[in-house]
């Protein structure tokens, strides 16, 4: 059986299945099957329109093989029948789209805002909303039921797969408790629970910054590209890692904290309770304070205003901003010796001035460089907030899909014949 390619690690169903390459036996039938469904599910998003012979020829599965699945995934209402195709002669083929009345329930929790929105299958959004972010963890959850339930009464017509939230913390998939949101000021919490036990709909979270990494490699710029850290810059410094075509999680999902990384012992106060990490000195916070360090207002300007000065060729906005692009590329030096990406992607309102910020991050990047060329820094395909909804479609979706671009075909007779008995 040819496994290569197949990412290690696949979501089936609803439960999330390890491939274990060291015993193929792992690599069932049905493993086979849902592996299958997800290339030509993954294709279909990718090419659509397109015909059932196309499907075959790209992911080199039989014919016969294509149309059970395809056939399935129409009666499920994944898919459905696109405009009719035309060929110089012979059968007009019949092309394939995804159902876009198939959508997805999002939202990004932020320390200051919370949005919620739909999207379908193809990572469009049919609506969008914000409300401030409550105080207290209570609030924002009826605060957010209430919503979702109206959305989804308004919305009558739409399928809803699920629910995705991106948030400004970790989530521990073991207590179910969003872990570690130093930004938030709230006390770790249940948020998925009760959230599902109100809207029956299955809840999933995922960091702010692993959101935006899932983003770029479903929706971005970044499909073929195994490894890959996105770093998201705003009121703290996150960090998402895609290895091995794979996101880190880490244990308790508190993988990629670099943001909170000591550079300087003696440095400022952290929201963590360290002192200098990373964060105190790249983030928009700190940029602020480096302005504030400058000048004499006594009302300082918020992040957006700063960048506005810098555009208008403030000489205290254009140094604050400066000094916060050197610290992002310093800190990224941890980053590029510890997991060596091929691409570091920005996201953040920052990247607005990147003609200017950005040859300073790639030049601290490049004097880190062991050997060979430094990985590419770019700002995100979308922007911040575009990148952490996107991401959360991504998150619900990859449930059917399986790990986006990565999947390869079982392609054995063997394996299809036990596919075909199996259906
Ligand atoms: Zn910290």
């Amino acid at each position: 059986m040819d496994l290569s390619g197949i990412s290690g690690k696949c979501r089936i169903g609803t439960a999330m299945r390890q491939i274990d390459f060291t015993n193929t036996q792992v690599a069932s039938s049905e493993t086979a099957r849902n592996i299958n469904r997800g290339v030509v599910l993954n294709l279909i998003r990718k090419r659509q329109p397109i015909s059932r012979a196309d499907l075959a020829r790209v992911s080199g599965l039989q014919r016969s093989t294509v149309s059970l699945i395809t056939e399935q995934l129409i009666r499920e209402k994944w898919v459905v029948y696109g405009p009719t195709g035309r060929l110089p002669r012979g059968r007009r083929p019949t092309f394939l789209r995804l159902n876009d009345r198939r959508t997805i329930l999002v939202a990004d929790l932020r320390p200051t805002e919370i949005t919620v929105a739909v999207a379908d299958v193809n990572g469009r959004f049919l609506s969008h909303q914000a409300f401030p972010t409550p105080a207290d963890p209570q609030s924002a959850l009826a605060e957010l039921i209430a919503r979702i339930r109206h959305l989804v009464e308004v919305h009558s017509e739409l399928i809803f797969e699920g629910i995705g939230i991106s948030v400004p913390g970790r989530f521990d998939p073991l207590t179910n408790h969003i872990v570690f949101a130093p930004n938030l000021h709230w006390p770790a919490f249940d948020l998925k629970a009760p959230l599902e036990k109100a809207t029956g709909m299955r809840v999933d979270l995922e960091n702010a910054a692993n959101a935006c990494v899932l983003a770029e490699v479903w929706f971005g710029h970044a499909e073929k590209v195994r490894d890959i850290v996105v770093v998201t810059i705003s009121e703290g410094v996150g960090t998402g890692i895609f290895a091995n075509g794979q996101l880190a999680r880490g244990r308790a999902g508190m993988a990629g904290e670099f943001g909170h990384v000591p550079l300087d012992p003696s440095g400022p106060k952290c929201t963590c309770g360290g002192r200098g990490c990373w964060e105190v000195f790249a983030s928009n916070r700190a940029a602020l304070r480096y302005y504030h360090e400058e000048s004499s207002a006594a009302d300082g300007p918020t992040f957006q205003d700063l960048l506005s000065l810098a555009d208008a060729g403030d000489a205290l906005a254009t140094r604050a901003l400066e000094r916060m692009a050197h610290a992002i590329g310093r800190g990224m030096r941890m980053v590029v010796a510890g997991l060596a990406p091929e691409e570091i992607v920005i996201v953040g309102d920052v990247t607005r001035q990147w003609k200017k910020l950005g040859p300073i991050v790639e030049a601290e990047v490049s004097a880190a460089t062991l050997i060979g060329n430094p990985p590419r820094v770019r700002p995100a395909f979308a922007e911040p907030g575009m990148a952490r909804l996107r991401g959360t479609v991504a998150l619900v979706l990859q449930k059917h899909f399986g790990p986006s671009g990565y999947a390869s075909p079982v392609r054995s007779r063997a394996s299809e014949r036990v596919r075909v008995r199996a259906q």
